[in-house]
């Protein structure tokens, strides 16, 4: 069997998707989206996979848009095969894909409006939103832990990962004319002890793994750490009667901050004050969540039995309307406003930056990676001066940067996800990781196994 890397490869970390062909079936592992600039962009519109309809199924470990974006282009290629997901992720994936969608939409109609006095070709969006409708009618839920048939001679199992709701790691179990195979698909791997999902469970056996590396060069600050450095934050807002601003991704970390609001108001750490969730996307996500709490882990089955969030967050308003969002200007601080994009590039959150960065009692809290170029990363770097729609704002904010929020594990969690699989001595395919990260680990697990991970290239097969 041969399986080659279609994305998340060459130190990228988006894109996700791997090509399993055995001499009885073909099948993909995730289908994401490249993210980030025009050579994300090439790459998305260059063919990936030959003959896509005639594949015999896709699995998904979750449903970020980075390991699901790319889906829609199989429909366009005439897939109408099995997209195999837990039931979690298929109601995630359908939030996601249609808001890409839309995005894709909206992104190509403005391009062509400056398009028109040139005689430039029209600018297609990379699918439809018809596309998109297409192919989420294909997905098939299938429940964790058990054994499932996929394909010719392909049986799989998803076991939790712990990164977001409903995400996995799979093992599938290869039956190749007679020849026996396991391999082992991390998936995005969470980090222990995070709030509401449980942690990440492993697997004892691997004749080849593909692990992500993400984090592979360090760990992150202790949660704990984390909790008390963001209360600490809030108590300066309330005694300053700031505005708390957080800018956050609609799907994980807006829960997560929701859910510890309801906590720091529960054990009084804080007095109750008003909370926005002020993004149609998050709100929705938090119905799909709410929908699962079979996912989540003790603690939180605990806490939510102790008494419904609900009660703790009397003072917490969904802002689905973009005139609800607009009259949070009329509120006085003390406020805390959780709102999209999460690196501060689009989205609601610029507009309570232009309001409020000028004015010293504002507290901005940053709790996601923010990529070089974009708002979120100037302001983290300390800048003075920024330019919002147009508008050039004077940053007197305090701006904290909060490191212990991430959804990914950091290495020492890497590390101790692979163990249970290092006496079977797999092959290592390091993906999902920048070249420093992948190579850190790699060395780790040199050192610590005496394995030689492959760091591969975009395209690279490796044969089993
Ligand atoms: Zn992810």
């Amino acid at each position: 069997m041969k399986i080659t890397i279609l994305g998340a490869a060459g130190g990228e970390v988006t894109g996700s998707a791997y090509l399993v062909e055995t001499q009885q079936a073909r099948l993909l592992v995730d289908c994401g989206l490249f993210q980030g600039g025009r050579r994300a962009d090439d790459l998305n519109r260059s063919p990936f996979v030959a003959s896509a309809a005639q594949l015999d199924a896709v699995l998904l470990t979750h449903a970020h848009l980075d390991h699901t974006g790319r889906l829609p282009l199989l429909a366009q290629a005439g897939f109408s095969g099995p997209i195999f997901a837990t039931p979690a992720t298929i109601e995630m994936t359908g939030l996601i894909l249609r808001d890409s969608g839309k995005i894709q939409a909206q992104d190509a109609e403005r391009a062509n409006r400056k398009r028109l006095h040139a005689d430039d070709a029209p600018f297609k969006p990379l699918y439809s939103v018809a596309d998109v409708e297409k192919i989420l009618l294909q997905l098939k839920p299938v429940p964790y832990v058990d054994l499932v048939s996929v394909a010719p001679g392909i049986h799989v199992r998803f076991i939790e990962a712990g990164h977001m709701l409903g995400s996995a790691s799979i093992q599938l179990f290869v039956d190749d004319n007679g020849v026996r195979r396991q391999v082992v698909f991390s998936g995005d791997i969470g980090p222990k002890g995070a709030l509401i999902l449980r942690d990440a469970e492993t697997f004892s056996h691997a004749d080849m793994v593909f692990l992500e590396s993400t984090y592979g060069d360090r760990d992150h600050r202790p949660f704990a750490n984390t909790v008390d450095e963001f209360v600490e934050a809030l108590k300066q807002a309330v005694a300053e009667r700031g505005k708390v601003l957080v800018p956050t991704f609609a799907v994980g970390r807006a829960q997560l901050l929701t859910t510890l609001m309801a906590w720091i108001f529960r054990k009084k750490l804080v007095d109750p004050f008003p909370v926005f969730l002020d993004s149609p996307m998050a709100i929705e996500a938090s119905r799909i969540y709410a929908r699962h709490s079979e996912l989540f882990d003790e603690e939180m089955v605990a806490f939510l039995k102790e008494r419904p969030l609900a009660q703790d967050l009397t003072t917490m308003k969904m802002t689905a309307t973009q005139e609800e969002s607009k009259q949070i200007n009329d509120v006085p601080g003390p406020c805390l406003v959780m709102a999209a994009a999460g690196m501060c590039n689009a989205g609601r959150i610029l507009h309570h930056l232009r309001n409020n960065l000028a004015k010293a009692e504002t507290h901005l809290i940053v709790v996601g990676f923010q990529s070089y170029g974009t708002l979120g990363r100037l302001l983290v770097d300390g800048a003075i001066e920024v330019t919002i729609f147009g508008q050039r704002i004077p940053v007197k904010a305090r701006v904290h940067t909060l490191g212990g929020f991430s959804a990914h594990a950091g290495q020492s969690d890497l590390l101790s996800w692979f163990a249970s699989l290092a006496p079977s001595k797999p092959r290592v395919v390091l993906t999902h990781g920048e070249d420093r990260a992948r190579s850190a680990l790699s060395s780790l697990l040199t050192q610590r196994h005496g394995l030689t991970p492959l760091l591969p290239a975009l395209g690279e097969t490796c044969e089993l």
